[in-house]
């Protein structure tokens, strides 16, 4: 299998570029759509978390990788929207009010 740059968390945007940052599914296989601090064994680690709390967090850990709150703030609000997780999650709560 071969991993590009492509290879995105659909949840927190993360690069994922080693075999060890993929998610893995219940039986134990990996999951190339997420990441492993976003989903481990067939569920998100973090199940329940809105997209402005998962910003947010995103945004704290930038920021001790040595980011600007303004640079990882900015990315988050890029990019996160646009993930998968939350391009559904955010259809079903307008649907819910
Ligand atoms: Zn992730």
């Amino acid at each position: 299998m071969k991993i590009s740059e492509k290879n995105i968390c659909q949840s927190c945007g993360m690069p994922m570029k080693n075999m060890t940052d993929f998610a893995t599914d219940s039986d134990g296989s990996i999951n190339t759509e997420y990441c492993h601090y976003c989903f481990e064994d067939g569920e998100f680690t973090d199940r329940g978390i809105s997209l402005e709390e998962k910003m947010a967090r995103n945004i704290q850990i930038a920021e001790k990788l040595g980011m600007s709150k303004a640079t990882a703030s900015k990315l988050a609000r890029n990019t996160l929207p646009k993930l998968r997780r939350w391009r559904k999650s955010n259809k079903a709560k307008q649907e819910k009010k």
